[in-house]
């Protein structure tokens, strides 16, 4: 294949993403602070030597600032008219300003946050929300197509990352109400697999529940049957649910449940013993706070 792409942050979800694009064929340059291997990745020192030269540079990294930093090392060293695709969750107004800055250097942005996780990177079937113009989504829909199954253009610059802490905002509440059911069921007797049997044919299904149960044993494979390492790790989701509660704060929304989603992860990773596990550990959180 003829692009030549360049991928930043090779972190749970980067590298597999990284290395489904070198699967298919792409020459693919890596730089991550802490990975130093990928599969079919070729690794360079700094996050420019990544970039240079290459038609289109991917991002995946943990937060905003990160974005705007190495957002700053890369758009140097990428041509005039390349493509800078970040697929982080970061909040509205670093997708923004990061869209600015490569508007000024000739180049374009797309803010493409994913859903699907490490399984739907690893299995190359992310869904992608996008924000930018029709060229640059066009630019970057063959990617999208190795890397995930779905691809929306959600609108201008940011409405990927719009799209994306409305998704999670709903994602957090959702995996809470399924650990504190799993933890009712304990208490009232019912086994945890038929509780899922029940629950996952049932009105009360969901993605959590279904695709990333958050009990060991029970569903597909998820990070439950690892020990509750990550996955999405319960930081990134206190995060997201702090991305969607100053959005909403912002424009004057109504989130009740967001607020209390974002309380409970707040005490899970700073109060308690979160930090570092997967956001279902909740599930044996609610256990050890019943009595
Ligand atoms: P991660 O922490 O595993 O990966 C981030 C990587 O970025 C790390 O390997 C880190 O070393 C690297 N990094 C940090 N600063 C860097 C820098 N200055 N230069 C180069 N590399 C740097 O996180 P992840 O789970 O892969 O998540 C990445 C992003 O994707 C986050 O924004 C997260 O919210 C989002 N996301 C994650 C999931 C999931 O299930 N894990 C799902 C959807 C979206």
């Amino acid at each position: 294949n003829a692009l030549k792409i360049g991928f930043v942050g090779l972190g749970n979800m980067g590298a597999p993403m990284a290395a489904n694009l070198a699967r298919a064929g792409y020459v693919v340059a890596g730089y991550d602070t802490v990975v130093k291997e990928v599969t079919g990745v070729q690794m360079a020192n700094t996050a420019a030597a990544a970039a240079e030269g290459a038609d289109v540079v991917l991002t995946m990294l943990p937060n905003g600032d990160i974005l705007r930093t190495v957002a700053a090392e890369v758009l140097p060293a990428m041509a005039s008219g390349a493509l800078l695709l970040d697929c982080s969750t970061v909040d509205v107004d670093s997708a923004r300003a990061v869209a600015a800055v490569a508007a000024d250097n000739g180049q374009i942005f797309v803010d493409a946050p994913v859903s699907g996780g490490i399984g739907g990177a690893a299995a190359g079937t992310l869904t992608f929300m996008a924000g930018g113009s029709e060229a640059a989504f066009a630019k970057a829909q063959p990617l999208f197509e190795i890397m995930g199954q779905k691809a929306v253009h959600c609108g201008a610059a940011g409405a990927g990352q719009a799209a994306k802490i409305c998704n999670n905002m709903i994602l957090g509440a959702t995996m809470i109400a399924t650990c504190e059911a799993f933890a009712l069921a304990d208490k009232l007797g019912l086994d945890r697999a038929r509780m899922f049997d029940v629950v996952s044919t049932s009105s009360g299904y969901s993605w959590s529940m279904n695709a990333y149960c958050p009990a060991p044993g029970v569903g597909p494979q998820s990070p439950a049957d690892n020990g509750y390492q990550p996955g999405f790790a319960a930081e990134l989701m206190l995060k997201d649910l702090r991305l969607s509660q100053q959005a909403a704060e912002a424009v004057g929304a109504d989130t009740p449940m967001g607020a209390q989603a974002m309380e409970l992860y707040r005490q899970f990773v700073e109060d308690e013993d979160g930090l570092g596990l997967d956001f279902s550990a909740m599930l044996p959180r609610f256990v050890k706070q019943g009595r």
